[in-house]
Protein backbone atom coordinates (compact mmCIF):
# COMPACT_ATOMS: atom_id res chain seq x y z
CA UNK A 1 0.00 0.00 0.00
CA UNK A 2 1.50 3.66 -0.82
CA UNK A 3 0.11 6.51 0.99
CA UNK A 4 0.53 9.86 -0.42
CA UNK A 5 -0.66 13.40 0.33
CA UNK A 6 -2.33 15.70 -2.51
CA UNK A 7 -0.63 19.27 -3.65
CA UNK A 8 -4.24 19.94 -5.21
CA UNK A 9 -7.79 17.96 -5.74
CA UNK A 10 -9.67 18.30 -8.32
CA UNK A 11 -13.68 18.78 -7.22
CA UNK A 12 -14.77 18.43 -11.04
CA UNK A 13 -12.94 14.44 -11.70
CA UNK A 14 -11.74 13.61 -8.53
CA UNK A 15 -8.48 13.81 -10.05
CA UNK A 16 -5.29 14.53 -7.34
CA UNK A 17 -2.00 16.46 -8.20
CA UNK A 18 1.10 15.48 -6.63
CA UNK A 19 4.56 17.38 -7.01
CA UNK A 20 7.58 16.29 -6.73
CA UNK A 21 11.59 16.55 -7.84
CA UNK A 22 13.00 13.02 -6.07
CA UNK A 23 10.76 10.28 -7.72
CA UNK A 24 9.60 9.33 -4.34
CA UNK A 25 5.60 10.30 -4.68
CA UNK A 26 5.94 8.03 -8.37
CA UNK A 27 6.86 5.09 -6.85
CA UNK A 28 4.56 5.02 -3.89
CA UNK A 29 1.26 6.19 -5.67
CA UNK A 30 1.69 3.62 -8.84
CA UNK A 31 4.19 0.44 -7.38
CA UNK A 32 1.89 -0.92 -4.70
CA UNK A 33 -1.24 -2.04 -5.27
CA UNK A 34 -3.27 0.12 -3.54
CA UNK A 35 -2.90 4.16 -3.30
CA UNK A 36 -4.09 5.85 -0.69
CA UNK A 37 -4.49 9.81 -0.75
CA UNK A 38 -4.45 11.66 2.65
CA UNK A 39 -4.88 15.06 2.91
CA UNK A 40 -7.04 18.22 4.05
CA UNK A 41 -10.81 19.14 3.03
CA UNK A 42 -8.81 22.71 1.98
CA UNK A 43 -6.28 21.39 -1.10
CA UNK A 44 -9.84 20.76 -2.79
CA UNK A 45 -10.21 23.06 -5.92
CA UNK A 46 -13.32 23.51 -8.70
CA UNK A 47 -11.49 22.10 -11.94
CA UNK A 48 -8.58 20.44 -13.08
CA UNK A 49 -7.10 23.26 -14.17
CA UNK A 50 -7.12 25.06 -11.01
CA UNK A 51 -5.77 22.21 -9.19
CA UNK A 52 -2.40 21.99 -11.99
CA UNK A 53 -2.54 26.18 -11.70
CA UNK A 54 -1.58 25.65 -8.25
CA UNK A 55 0.50 22.69 -8.33
CA UNK A 56 3.18 24.60 -10.47
CA UNK A 57 2.48 27.73 -8.39
CA UNK A 58 3.22 25.64 -5.17
CA UNK A 59 6.44 24.40 -7.54
CA UNK A 60 7.67 27.39 -8.11
CA UNK A 61 7.49 29.28 -4.71
CA UNK A 62 9.28 26.40 -2.91
CA UNK A 63 12.34 27.33 -5.22
CA UNK A 64 12.52 24.08 -8.37
CA UNK A 65 10.74 25.69 -11.23
CA UNK A 66 9.76 23.23 -13.67
CA UNK A 67 9.70 20.28 -11.06
CA UNK A 68 10.68 17.09 -12.09
CA UNK A 69 7.59 15.48 -11.82
CA UNK A 70 3.86 16.43 -11.45
CA UNK A 71 1.76 13.30 -11.25
CA UNK A 72 -1.92 13.31 -11.57
CA UNK A 73 -3.90 10.44 -10.41
CA UNK A 74 -7.48 10.11 -11.19
CA UNK A 75 -8.38 6.58 -9.94
CA UNK A 76 -6.71 3.32 -10.21
CA UNK A 77 -4.78 2.04 -12.86
CA UNK A 78 -6.68 1.37 -16.37
CA UNK A 79 -6.44 1.23 -19.96
CA UNK A 80 -8.50 1.14 -23.54
CA UNK A 81 -5.10 0.34 -25.97
CA UNK A 82 -7.34 -2.48 -26.95
CA UNK A 83 -10.78 -2.88 -26.15
CA UNK A 84 -11.65 1.33 -27.17
CA UNK A 85 -12.84 1.77 -23.52
CA UNK A 86 -11.63 2.89 -19.69
CA UNK A 87 -10.66 -1.19 -18.47
CA UNK A 88 -9.87 -1.18 -14.81
CA UNK A 89 -6.82 -2.24 -13.60
CA UNK A 90 -3.83 -2.50 -15.31
CA UNK A 91 -0.24 -2.75 -14.49
CA UNK A 92 -0.54 -0.01 -11.72
CA UNK A 93 -2.43 0.16 -8.85
CA UNK A 94 -6.07 -1.86 -8.66
CA UNK A 95 -7.47 0.34 -5.64
CA UNK A 96 -7.52 4.09 -5.15
CA UNK A 97 -8.88 5.97 -1.90
CA UNK A 98 -8.82 9.18 -0.59
CA UNK A 99 -9.54 10.08 2.96
CA UNK A 100 -10.06 13.94 3.59
CA UNK A 101 -9.50 15.40 7.03
CA UNK A 102 -11.12 18.34 8.84
CA UNK A 103 -9.33 18.77 11.72
CA UNK A 104 -10.73 22.37 12.47
CA UNK A 105 -10.70 23.33 9.10
CA UNK A 106 -14.81 23.82 8.84
CA UNK A 107 -14.70 25.38 11.47
CA UNK A 108 -11.58 28.06 10.99
CA UNK A 109 -13.78 28.45 7.90
CA UNK A 110 -16.53 30.70 9.68
CA UNK A 111 -13.54 32.21 11.59
CA UNK A 112 -13.96 36.13 10.48
CA UNK A 113 -10.07 36.49 10.59
CA UNK A 114 -8.14 32.44 11.02
CA UNK A 115 -10.60 31.92 7.46
CA UNK A 116 -7.80 33.03 5.01
CA UNK A 117 -4.95 30.28 6.27
CA UNK A 118 -7.25 28.21 4.69
CA UNK A 119 -6.10 29.53 1.31
CA UNK A 120 -2.58 28.31 2.32
CA UNK A 121 -1.10 26.34 -0.79
CA UNK A 122 2.34 25.30 1.48
CA UNK A 123 4.51 26.55 -0.97
CA UNK A 124 7.07 27.44 2.32
CA UNK A 125 8.14 30.81 0.49
CA UNK A 126 7.14 32.83 3.33
CA UNK A 127 9.66 30.57 5.75
CA UNK A 128 12.46 30.92 3.53
CA UNK A 129 11.97 35.12 3.96
CA UNK A 130 11.36 34.89 7.38
CA UNK A 131 13.88 36.33 9.57
CA UNK A 132 12.65 34.72 12.95
CA UNK A 133 12.71 31.76 10.39
CA UNK A 134 16.63 32.23 9.50
CA UNK A 135 17.38 32.66 13.35
CA UNK A 136 16.13 29.29 15.10
CA UNK A 137 14.70 27.46 11.87
CA UNK A 138 11.43 24.85 12.68
CA UNK A 139 11.71 25.73 16.25
CA UNK A 140 9.41 28.61 15.53
CA UNK A 141 6.79 26.95 15.15
CA UNK A 142 4.95 23.30 16.66
CA UNK A 143 5.59 20.88 13.76
CA UNK A 144 4.11 19.85 11.36
CA UNK A 145 3.20 23.37 10.54
CA UNK A 146 6.44 25.67 11.19
CA UNK A 147 7.62 28.82 10.02
CA UNK A 148 4.83 32.20 9.67
CA UNK A 149 1.75 30.15 8.28
CA UNK A 150 2.57 27.51 10.84
CA UNK A 151 1.15 29.29 13.41
CA UNK A 152 -2.63 30.01 12.33
CA UNK A 153 -2.38 26.46 11.24
CA UNK A 154 -1.57 25.36 14.20
CA UNK A 155 -4.49 27.65 15.44
CA UNK A 156 -6.74 26.10 13.31
CA UNK A 157 -5.56 22.46 13.74
CA UNK A 158 -4.56 22.21 17.69
CA UNK A 159 -6.09 25.62 19.22
CA UNK A 160 -4.71 28.74 19.97
CA UNK A 161 -2.97 27.80 22.91
CA UNK A 162 -0.56 25.46 21.35
CA UNK A 163 0.24 28.17 18.43
CA UNK A 164 0.62 31.12 21.01
CA UNK A 165 3.99 30.75 21.86
CA UNK A 166 5.11 30.71 18.47
CA UNK A 167 3.33 33.47 17.84
CA UNK A 168 4.68 35.42 20.22
CA UNK A 169 8.29 34.98 18.67
CA UNK A 170 7.04 37.05 15.44
CA UNK A 171 9.23 40.47 14.72
CA UNK A 172 6.33 41.09 12.29
CA UNK A 173 8.41 42.35 9.53
CA UNK A 174 6.10 41.50 7.10
CA UNK A 175 8.11 39.99 4.70
CA UNK A 176 5.84 36.64 4.57
CA UNK A 177 2.58 38.65 3.32
CA UNK A 178 5.10 40.41 0.47
CA UNK A 179 5.80 37.35 -0.83
CA UNK A 180 2.84 35.29 -0.48
CA UNK A 181 1.63 34.08 -3.70
CA UNK A 182 -1.87 33.79 -2.25
CA UNK A 183 -1.73 37.47 -0.59
CA UNK A 184 -2.20 36.13 2.62
CA UNK A 185 -2.13 38.45 5.46
CA UNK A 186 -0.04 36.47 7.62
CA UNK A 187 1.28 39.44 10.20
CA UNK A 188 -2.75 40.20 10.88
CA UNK A 189 -3.27 36.64 11.38
CA UNK A 190 -0.49 36.23 13.86
CA UNK A 191 -1.04 39.20 15.22
CA UNK A 192 -4.60 37.91 15.97
CA UNK A 193 -3.36 34.56 17.32
CA UNK A 194 -1.15 36.54 19.76
CA UNK A 195 -3.52 38.53 21.19
CA UNK A 196 -5.90 35.66 21.49
CA UNK A 197 -3.28 33.51 23.41
CA UNK A 198 -2.38 36.32 25.70
CA UNK A 199 -6.08 37.17 26.30
CA UNK A 200 -6.06 33.45 27.63
CA UNK A 201 -3.37 33.22 29.90
CA UNK A 202 -3.97 36.13 31.61
CA UNK A 203 -7.25 34.98 32.33
CA UNK A 204 -5.60 31.91 34.46
S1 LIG B 1 1.19 31.37 3.70
FE1 LIG B 1 1.56 31.93 1.54
S2 LIG B 1 3.81 31.91 1.33
FE2 LIG B 1 3.34 30.78 3.23
S3 LIG B 1 3.19 28.62 2.64
FE3 LIG B 1 1.09 29.46 2.53
S4 LIG B 1 0.83 30.15 0.40
FE4 LIG B 1 3.05 29.85 0.71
Amino acid sequence: MGITGANAIAADTGAVLLVENEGNIRMTSVLPPVHIVYDGIEKIVPTLYHAMTETLVQAAYAGLYPPTYVNLTAGPSSTADVELYRVSPAQGPKEFHMVLVDNGRRRAAKDPVLWEILLCIRCGRCSMHCPTYWAIGPRFGKPPYTGPMGIPWTAVTRGIMEAGPAAMLCTHSGNCKEVCPMGIDLPKLILYVKNEYLKQIMRK
